[in-house]
């Protein structure tokens, strides 16, 4: 029986450890938290959205094609579900998002500790490891106080979003030392600080509406791409992502599941130095000329109505207020006195809504990393290291990441699940040969 040693006890090792277990492998899982599995109890707000029916290759982003769906391929939701149902956690479907039945992400987390611990997979938490030392056969894992000696290792120990729960970028220092090339990590899901002084008289407010992400450098000139637009100063953004729901205006910017989504883009562009503008489109089942029209009926109907009031009943109050002044138009005119350009202007403001994005929040406020250990030195169907033979990689650390949904966790158990298989099977047999242990 060959020894894998999982460096990080989050989704991702604890899937991994227990596949080597399945596939004969004796397992330690390294930890520095005082517990396993903290991560995983703050996901989905404490209900654990762990997979999504919806599957493709694009969910799972990376700069190397489509190196993650490879892995997802082998072991995917359906795997996936069967598992934990076996487990004992009974899922619940809504629109595709897979979360316990139970509610509680502490229940998908309880199901896999008994699992480990009916494997008998040993736990170490509250030591962190400090380096990995390939030997001629085998490893040697450093650990702050002792040392352990394995066949194989699964390096599972996550990137650096909120690393409260653990995760605090040692897993990339431990790759770099053996000898990968990890791109820089770069918060992602995560709120975007804007630039105009007006988000606190706006923050709190919650309304439906598109968001979109556009890049470009100061001097850029007008390229004529189709998506591109010009900013206020005239000067042109590539368009870079889009997505749509419920946005949310802060004391410092924008949050929200879209404005998450489209982050992991905002976030590159910023840390290459261009300038970042979102545009956000407040009513996007109307055209711009539908809702000039709508506007314009609005104060036929009522044209003794102020224009403070005037969209009353529309946008929520404080917005009104935003866009009015946005608009350079007096509260008190008569909304039967709104000239067309005055309309327009309030259209362009509702639908064109533009911000200046600054900054990302840190990585201690992001859900995922992307960036990470560059998987074209990771062989795509083991995730074996292609510069260390023996040494595997699952989970965050590497150079995938995906939207909201679930697709983070399911990368987290297919990598860990493929990575705990593919270890065990070549440790079984090296093992034979060699013969190791733990000291
Ligand atoms: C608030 C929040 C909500 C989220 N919600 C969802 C959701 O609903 N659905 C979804 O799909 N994804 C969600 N995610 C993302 C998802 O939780 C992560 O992608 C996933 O947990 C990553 O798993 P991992 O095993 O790679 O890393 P982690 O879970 O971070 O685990 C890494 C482990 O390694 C340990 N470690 C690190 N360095 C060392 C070291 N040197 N020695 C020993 N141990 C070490 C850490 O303590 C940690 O326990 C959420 C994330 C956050 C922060």
């Amino acid at each position: 029986m060959g020894h894998v040693i999982v460096i990080g006890g989050g989704a991702s090792g604890m899937m991994a450890a227990i596949s080597a277990s399945y596939h004969g492998a004796e397992v330690t899982i390294v930890e520095h938290m005082e517990r396993i599995g903290k991560k995983l109890l703050s996901t989905g707000n404490g209900k654990c959205n762990f997979t999504n029916a919806r599957q493709s290759p694009e969910f799972y982003l990376s700069e190397n094609g489509h190196f993650a769906w490879k892995i997802v391929s082998r072991f995917g939701q359906k795997e996936t579900c069967a598992l934990f149902q076996e487990l004992g956690v009974y899922p619940k479907e809504r629109n595709g998002y897979y979360y316990p039945y139970s509610g509680q992400a502490s229940s998908v987390l309880d199901a896999l500790r008994m699992e480990l611990a009916r494997l008998g997979v040993g736990i170490r938490t509250g030591q962190e490891c400090v380096g990995v030392i390939p030997k001629k056969s085998g490893f040697c894992v450093k650990l702050a106080d002792g040392e352990l000696v394995g066949d194989k290792v699964v390096l599972a120990a996550g990137s650096k979003a909120a690393a409260k729960t653990g995760s605090d970028g040692s897993g990339y220092r431990l790759a770099k030392a053996l000898g990968h090339h990890v791109i820089t990590p770069l918060p992602a899901l995560v709120q975007l600080k804007c630039a105009e002084d007006f988000y606190k008289g706006i923050a709190g407010v919650r309304i439906q509406g598109t968001v979109s992400i556009y890049a470009g450098s100061r001097n850029e000139t007008k390229k004529g791409l189709c998506q591109n637009v010009l900013d206020k100063g005239g000067r042109e953004k590539r368009f870079l992502a889009s997505d749509q729901g419920e946005i949310q205006l802060t004391t410092y910017g924008i949050s929200g599941i879209p404005v998450f989504q489209v982050s992991r883009y905002a976030a590159k562009a910023l840390h290459e130095g261009e300038n970042v503008m979102a545009r956000m489109d407040f009513m996007p089942e109307l055209s711009q000329e539908g809702l000039l029209d709508a506007l314009a009926r609005r104060a036929l109907a009522r044209p003794q109505k102020k224009a403070e009031d005037f969209l009353t009943g529309m946008f929520p109050g404080k917005l009104n207020a935003l866009w009015l002044r946005l608009s350079g138009i007096e509260r008190m005119t008569a909304a039967g006195a709104l000239s067309s350009t005055a309309l327009r202007a309030l259209v362009r403001a509702i639908k064109q809504f533009e911000t200046r994005v600054v900054a990302t929040n840190s990585y201690g406020q992001a859900q995922v990393c992307r960036g990470g250990v560059d998987t074209r030195e990771v062989d795509a169907g083991t995730l074996e290291s292609q510069k260390v033979p023996g040494l595997y990689f699952a989970g965050e650390v590497l150079d995938v990441d995906g939207p909201c949904g679930g697709y983070n966790l399911q990368w987290a158990w297919s990598s860990g699940y493929v990575a705990g298989k593919e270890a065990a099977n070549h440790a079984s047999c090296e093992s034979v040969k060699h013969g190791t242990g733990m000291r």
